[in-house]
């Protein structure tokens, strides 16, 4: 059993401890001493709450826990969900009250009741339970630690619980396995059609369901191929139309634009009966409209963000009354980034604000994001539902370190603070990534959830978890990277270029030190080698990308010398092969990276 299990078990008895006459009582002796209670009726979210409990609290004690939906069953009852018994003990009115992701955890009488506001509210109970009361960690796809203890009370409970942000989306790899989404209560890729598609109702099903694609739509709705035929529907720039996911974007003042794309959006929500969101957004490219009407707007508003929300507003208003469920969202980026003078959000737009330009190894209130806070502060004061898309990786190495685990927790922060109701941290396009991947989806699923929590004490925690016996020289290397990145004027942006001034030779010989000392600590104990490898691919790979120089540097200077380049070339190649990380850049294989590597250092086999 690691130390981190012993003191989890040590918090559980204690909990028990203090009240233990009243507390609920789940195991004696590896024997149950409740049974789970569902309705009749139950939906399939909440029948997989009793299933996930019977199974952890299995795990936890030895014992097999029915679920029943005979009230009379047992004398003490783990109920799951809004039943005839809860609204009879908690009240229909305080039940009614609840927001969908809003759950009460709460001992009263012989019972246990877990209830949410939505089917994925009492699921996210049951995983509160688990998780913040009981101890279980659901740390990666593939890692679960459960405390074990045989005998097993509840201290008694009346918690009242909800998200801060309503959408919680840490757009990495880790987090498109629906289980694992669900289980740290996240609720976005899963929920919009990402990689692992929609999730099912069993997994709360989705938060945001879009109707079409859920970002750079304009191309979609009035594609290029129109430019011909309707040149004025697109974009001025120096005097020519262009048209084009990468070369241009709409002409906002024309109002057979407007028409024909209130027309596309209107198809396309009549194909996707369950909507939530529309996505009416800009194409991936600052080409925005300079013709006489559109420049006219812009400058009365003192930004492009104005004929863009004039736009939007007015596709939300005409298509309210047909689709009032549906919110309609757009975008604050690049051009559009600094808000209108004039122009507000109705209430049923969305804004999606993005972050795209930041340093992302300095906090939002740092003299570098000045510009972005600034406009964030004039979103926030007249946006009725603010998002953001925030930035969490390096999309032109995603090997490479990349300090910003210290901004995490105070950006969130930040974005409470300014009315922000969802976020989505993007750490990747299509493929697992390189670095503190699993790391960075559990720290950002607690962050999301409450952004108010020590997040370095929660990286800590982490590191324990699952490098175990190597949690110590891992949360050394992390130090070390972000002390270097913080002592230098480096600008961490998300398209940072190798290399970083920083990522020298000799911090990368201290690095290459400190994953030696790690997997010396973890040798033949899995998972936790498993996983220091994992994390020890960057430092490999910063090794590969710079050996012949760096290798004579540490040699010159009497510092510690890495492996031979042919045995880290070996070990990079099977490791990012076995876990099919496929991009090293966001438009290069990292297959093509090892090959030039193999042509430099020979084959790795
Ligand atoms: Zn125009």
């Amino acid at each position: 059993m690691s130390p981190m299990v012993l003191l989890l078990v040590a918090a559980a008895v204690l909990l028990a401890l203090p009240e233990s006459a009243a507390a609920f009582p789940i195991a004696d002796s590896g024997r149950a001493r409740c049974a789970i209670l569902l309705d009749e009726e139950a939906r399939p979210a909440e029948r997989r709450a009793a299933r996930e409990l019977a199974e952890h609290l299995r795990q936890m004690t030895g014992a097999t826990f029915s679920v029943t939906t005979n009230p009379g069953a047992a004398r003490n009852a783990l109920v799951v969900g809004p039943c005839a018994v809860a609204r009879q003990a908690l009240g229909e009115d305080t039940l009614a009250a609840l927001a969908p992701e809003q759950f009460l955890i709460r001992t009263q009488g012989r019972h246990l009741f877990l209830v949410g506001g939505s089917p994925r509210g009492t699921l996210y109970a049951a995983y509160h339970l688990l998780d913040n009361v009981l101890g279980v960690r659901w740390w990666t796809p593939t890692y679960t630690e459960v405390p074990r203890k045989r005998t097993l009370e509840v201290r008694r409970l009346n918690l009242n619980v909800q998200p801060t942000f309503e959408y919680r989306d840490p757009y990495l790899a880790t987090a498109w396995h629906a289980d694992w989404a669900a289980r740290n209560r996240c609720n976005g890729m899963v929920g919009n059609g990402g990689p692992n598609g929609p999730a099912d109702e069993e997994h709360g099903g989705g938060f945001l369901i879009y109707a079409g694609g859920s970002c750079h739509t304009f191309d979609q709705f009035v594609p290029a191929a129109l430019l011909e035929q309707h040149p004025t529907w697109f974009s001025e720039v120096e005097g020519k139309r262009v048209a084009g996911q990468y070369e241009g974007q709409l002409c906002l003042s024309n109002p057979e634009v407007l028409e024909y794309l209130i027309d596309a959006v209107d198809q396309t929500l009549q194909k996707t009966p369950g909507a939530t969101n529309v996505s009416i957004t800009q194409n991936d490219n600052v080409q925005y409209c300079r013709c006489a009407r559109c420049a006219a707007i812009d400058a009365e508003e003192g930004s492009p963000a104005g004929a863009m929300l004039r736009f939007v507003n007015a596709v939300a208003e005409r298509l309210e009354a047909k689709y009032p469920r549906v919110m309609f969202d757009t975008f604050a980026y690049q051009y559009t980034r600094k808000a209108p003078r004039l122009a507000r959000p109705r209430r049923n737009v969305i804004v999606r604000l993005c972050s795209i330009e930041c340093d992302f190894g300095r906090p939002l209130s740092a003299a570098t994001n000045r510009a972005f806070a600034e406009d964030a502060k004039a979103w926030a004061a007249i946006a009725p539902r603010l998002y953001v898309w925030d930035y969490i990786t390096n999309f032109t190495n995603y090997f490479k370190p990349h300090p910003n685990l210290r901004v995490l927790g105070p950006n969130l922060r930040f974005f409470a603070e300014h009315n922000v109701r969802g976020v989505f941290e993007q750490g990747t396009e299509i493929t697992p990534t390189g670095e503190f991947e699993d790391l960075r989806a559990w720290v950002l699923s607690r962050l999301l959830w409450n952004p108010y929590q020590d997040d370095q004490k929660l990286i800590a925690e982490f590191c324990d978890g699952c490098y175990g016996p190597a949690s110590k020289p891992i949360q050394a290397y992390i130090k070390l990277i972000h002390d270097l990145q913080e002592g230098s004027d480096y600008y961490l942006s998300c398209f940072a270029q190798d290399p970083a001034p920083f990522l020298n030779a000799e911090a990368m010989a201290r690095a290459d030190q400190l994953f030696k000392q790690a997997l010396a600590a973890v040798a033949g104990k899995e998972p936790y080698e498993a996983h220091v490898r994992r994390a020890y691919l960057p430092v490999q790979s910063q090794w590969l990308t710079h050996y012949e120089e760096w290798a004579k540097e540490v040699a010159a200077k009497g510092l510690p010398a890495p492996d031979p380049a042919p045995k880290i070339l070996r070990e990079f190649k099977q490791l990012a092969t076995a876990l099919g990380i496929r991009l090293y850049t966001s438009s290069k294989p990292t297959t093509e990276m090892i090959a030039e590597w193999e042509q430099r250092y020979g084959a790795a086999q």
